[in-house]
């Protein structure tokens, strides 16, 4: 060998100036050019429990070197090491050579962790000068520095890829790629960088059987017999993995008790071993496994756990996304069909008053399609309001709803009558009001003829006696606060009960009906007439005093007789006789229609065909 000073000198001709790789190789092609060693190695523990040493460089010589090379106590130093002979074959060598020289240095990183070794090996006993460690220390410390900064870049280069890996299928998730084309992509990508991984997806069905659904490296027979596997406590790696929701590794198959009963499996499928993790999503449900088998026994190493656990994790978020997709597709199916379906016109509207939603049934009861009542506001619908007024009605909706009545305008025009039920929402962070609109139209039609018929006297058009009464309450409060006259007319016809037995009884109805017709004309849009009795009739005069009424009343008794009334053939003339009172200081309705009714009674007693006024009760 030659001189160690002069191995050193050229070393740092030859080496000193490389940087990275290029001087990891550089060193090992150098130590072996200038020590002369049949076999220079450059290795890097591979960690996990069954630690492994990978050889990164050798020199030109050791061509047939093994890739990895199993540990053993040699290479366990931490200190450099030099053995001159007495060797025992340390390295499976394809050549089964006997090493007797061997000089090992440890290659540390700053923390003085053991990254790897620097090992020169040769046949020849006493091969290295006993000063070579010494010497060399210094590109040796350099080689664990470089090693190092060497790991960490792979490390970092490593990350990115799985990080653009992940960034990219949960794009593609997002844009609607099918799941199961997604979940057969994280497989190839994994396998394409790792090509001794084979990799496998299972899946739990609804029935909570497991079901393979990715795995293009495993012989398909193989997975055939995974379909519909159960979970257990100690069912395979993937059955495992998913009963105890944990990692199970499984390093050798042939070993593993859990695999006893497919070790003839494994073993067919040259099945070395099977790490699997199970997929659990953030509410900690867990969807099923992912599982990399090896075909010789094999421990994963840290990185490999990191890649089992970071892949885990993107399968579940992918498994977990598509279950709330579908339960969203499902609710929003409901949504729809709730909306659709919904008898009431409903509507999300914000607080401007523009239609977001929209049901089919309020897009009917006003005329629009969908898409154009989306263009519009509320106050487009609403007559008589403007987007100011409808702005602050909006504003002023409360969380607790409110009921009131509406009208809507519909896109021809008509006018239709809503039953508005409102309330305040938040949606999306965002205050807007639902509201839900009944067609209330024919309800309130029935409503008006239904007041009317408890109103008026359907033949002659006037008000009942019972509407009638409760007017004169009124307009006797009105007239004593007021202090104003109010006069009443107490009309009765005259022998009218001769027309019903001359002309029949339909004939005396069209005289009522000309009759109601005939006081209508004559009266004031203040006055209150009705009929309170068969052919009895009273008059409310607001304003008029005695005199004033009873002039009126002589009117309408004129008017009456100038009645021409056709029956049939028949044509028809009657008079009417009329009872005159006014309102006075201790009047109530009573007393006051009970004078009219003397004063009627009067009118009748005098031959009939007139009016009798009465200021003062008989004695
Ligand atoms: P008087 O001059 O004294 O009032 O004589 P009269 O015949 O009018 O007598 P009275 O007022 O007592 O008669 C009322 C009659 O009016 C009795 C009934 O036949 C008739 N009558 C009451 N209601 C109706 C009705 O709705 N239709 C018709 N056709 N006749 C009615
Ligand atoms: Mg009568
Ligand atoms: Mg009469």
């Amino acid at each position: 060998m030659p001189d160690p000073d002069r191995i050193r000198d050229a070393l740092l001709l030859h080496s000193a100036s490389c940087i990275g790789k290029k001087y990891l190789q550089q060193l090992v092609s150098q130590l072996a050019c200038l020590t002369g060693a049949e076999r220079v190695l450059l290795s890097q523990r591979s960690g996990g429990p069954h630690r492994q040493l990978q050889v990164l460089f050798a020199n030109d010589a050791a061509g047939g070197a093994p890739r990895q090379l199993p540990c053993n106590c040699l290479f366990d130093t931490r200190q450099p090491l030099l053995l001159g002979r007495g060797l025992r074959q340390c390295l499976p060598d394809a050549s089964q050579q006997a090493w007797q020289s061997c000089l090992v240095w440890p290659l540390l990183d700053g923390d003085a962790h053991c990254l790897g070794h620097l090992a020169l090996l040769d046949a020849r006993p006493d091969f290295f000068a006993p000063e070579l460690p010494a010497l060399l220390q210094p590109f040796i410390e350099r080689a664990g520095a470089e090693l190092e900064q060497l790991q960490q870049r792979e490390k970092q280069a490593r990350r990115q890829h799985w990080q653009l890996l992940h960034s990219d299928i949960l794009r593609q998730n997002a844009q609607g790629t099918p799941l199961d084309a997604l979940l057969r992509t994280v497989v190839q990508q994994i396998e394409l960088a790792l090509p001794e991984w084979r990799c496998s997806i299972l899946r739990l069905d609804s029935r909570g059987r497991l079901q393979p659904v990715a795995g293009p490296s495993l012989p398909s027979a193989y997975q055939q017999r995974l379909v519909g596997l159960a979970p257990g406590p100690m069912v395979g790696s993937c059955g495992a993995a998913v009963w105890h929701a944990k990692r199970v590794v499984a390093e050798n198959l042939q070993l593993h008790p859990n695999w006893a009963p497919y070790r003839e499996l494994a073993a067919r499928f040259e099945l070395g071993s099977c790490w699997s993790e199970p997929l659990i999503d953030s509410k900690g449900t867990v969807h099923g496994t992912f599982a990399v088998y090896h075909r010789t026994p094999s421990a994963p190493t840290p990185q490999a756990i990191t890649i089992l656990e970071d892949t885990a994790r993107l399968l579940a978020l992918l498994l977990e996304n598509q279950t709330i997709h579908r339960q969203l597709d499902s609710r929003s199916q409901w949504y729809r069909a709730i909306l659709q379906n919904a008898a009431d016109g409903l509507s999300i509207i914000d607080m401007n008053g523009r239609f977001l939603e929209a049901s089919d049934s309020l897009c009917q009861m006003l005329g629009y399609s969908l898409d154009e009542l989306l263009h519009m506001h509320l106050w487009q619908v609403v007559p008589g309001s403007t987007p100011q007024s409808i702005r602050q009605r909006l504003a002023a909706t409360g969380e607790d709803g409110e009921t009131f009545e509406s009208v809507n305008r519909t896109k021809d025009g008509a006018l239709l009558e809503v039953e508005v039920s409102a309330r305040r929402l938040m949606l999306d962070g965002q205050p807007v009001i639902w509201g839900s609109a009944r067609d209330i139209s024919q309800r309130k039609a029935l409503q008006r003829i239904l007041e009317q018929q408890a109103t008026i006297d359907a033949l002659t058009g006037l008000f009942n006696r019972p509407t009638l009464l409760t007017r004169l309450e009124t307009q006797l409060q009105l007239a004593q606060v007021q202090h104003a006259p109010l006069s009443v007319l107490m009309l009765d016809l005259d022998h009218f009960k001769q027309i019903n037995d001359r002309y029949g009884h339909h004939a005396g109805d069209l005289v009522l009906a000309a009759l109601g017709d005939a006081l209508e004309e004559v009266l004031r849009e203040s006055d209150v007439a009705g009929r309170i009795g068969g052919e009895e009739f009273c008059l409310l005069l607001p304003g008029l005093g005695l005199h004033e009424a009873l002039d009126l009343a002589e009117r309408i008794i004129d008017d009456i007789s100038e009645l021409r009334i056709q029956s049939g053939h028949h044509i028809l003339a009657i008079t009417s006789s009329i009872g005159v009172a006014c309102l006075q200081a201790d009047d109530d309705s009573r007393t006051l229609l009970a004078r009219a009714d003397s004063a009627l009674y009067a009118a009748k007693a005098a031959g009939r065909h007139r009016a009798v006024a009465l200021s003062a009760d008989p004695p």
